[in-house]
């Protein structure tokens, strides 16, 4: 059990119980199999965000996986980076949210418990509003509102499915909150390798987003809200589904197709594949066949994703024609991409 959820405190007691630092885990052949096990789960994390989640049957792989916890988070400390935190708490949180799935109820309350969860169980499981506010901030959407949510006495009613997503997003706080962890010169030594390479990864991503260009289209002659919501993408900040709306039926507008779009979301640290790929598909026409048009300047700031308007907003009203005539004045059409028109409008 200590192994499928090593972000216990038993399981820390456990580790600290058999009297080894963690200089020595790392020196010693017998945890080489816990070090690749951990290394793989910051690389995946980085990657898909996808971890995979084997049988633990035999007890040196329990032990492996026990182990493998607190060294990817030291590998993740050793980076210092951000972005990486981000990825690695998302991807291990929407493990344990796996694993808890296939818990029962008894289990997943008293994990709840031991996680510091002011939760019951009543039929319906609860959950103390305040606990809720916390585990959810980072959840998008309206059905994440607390005023969207059936109250009683203190307590938020909610299934079994949507208790375990609140107990991954404070899962993913939680981890999110306590990394990096400090790291002494022993152990960057000791996973000098994978440091080199993993900043190499994350280099190699931000380059490939950062340029100037998108192709054919020119970032320069983006409006300021779009390129303050692509910024905020590239930053690998998260923005609101609205602002996500709006970037994607945008950027797809002026002719960037899915795969490219694609690429500049995936450095969102809540990025989920299979989610952000139906979101463009969606958007972009290749679902239903309805091709989105961005949203117009009085919508925009409706949503409060306008960041206010420069000289030249003032002569427009929409998005789309600032980036039309933008690229007019600076003589930088290639094609004329914004002119391809969309079939239906959001
Ligand atoms: S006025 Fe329109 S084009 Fe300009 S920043 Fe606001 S929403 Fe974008």
């Amino acid at each position: 059990m200590l192994a499928m959820y090593p972000f216990l405190a038993e399981a820390s007691r456990y580790i600290r119980d058999q009297g080894l630092s963690l200089e020595e885990v790392l020196d010693h052949r017998a945890f080489q199999g816990a070090r690749n096990w951990a290394r793989e789960r910051v690389f995946t994390s980085l990657e898909t965000g996808d971890l995979p989640n084997p049988p633990l049957s035999r007890s040196a792989e329990c032990l492996e996986a026990l182990y493998a916890y607190p060294l990817a988070r030291i590998l993740v400390s050793c980076v210092g980076d951000g972005f990486l935190v981000r990825r690695f708490a998302l991807a291990e949180a929407d493990l344990a949210r796996r694993r808890l799935s296939r818990e029962s109820d008894d289990f997943l309350l008293a994990a709840s418990h031991a996680l510091g969860l002011d939760a019951l169980r009543d039929g319906a499981f609860r959950l103390h509003f305040s606990d809720f506010l916390r585990a959810t901030r980072q959840l998008r959407g309206k059905e994440w509102k607390l005023i969207n949510q059936p109250v009683r006495e203190g307590f938020v009613l909610l299934s079994r499915d949507r208790f375990l997503r609140v107990v991954e997003g404070h899962l993913r706080n939680r981890f999110e909150a306590e990394l990096p962890l400090e790291v002494n010169p022993t152990l960057l030594r000791a996973f000098e390798e994978e440091v080199i390479e993993l900043h190499t990864a994350l280099r190699d991503r931000r380059s490939r987003l950062q340029g100037e260009d998108l192709g054919t289209i020119r970032v320069t002659n983006f409006p300021p809200c779009m390129e303050k919501l692509l910024a905020t993408v590239l930053a690998s900040e998260n923005v609101s589904h609205p602002g996500r709306f709006a970037l994607v039926s945008f950027m797809n507008n002026i002719g960037l197709g899915f795969d490219e779009i694609y690429q500049i979301f995936a450095s969102v640290p809540d990025f989920r594949e299979s989610v952000t790929r139906y979101q463009i598909e969606h958007i972009t026409g290749q679902i239903s066949g309805t091709v989105y048009t961005a949203p117009e300047c009085s919508t925009m700031k409706s949503y409060g994703i306008c960041p206010g308007p420069d000289r030249l907003c003032e002569t427009i009203t929409h998005p789309l024609s600032y980036y039309r005539k933008k690229t007019r004045m600076s003589g930088t059409a290639k094609k004329a991409p914004a002119d391809r028109p969309a079939k239906a409008a959001s």
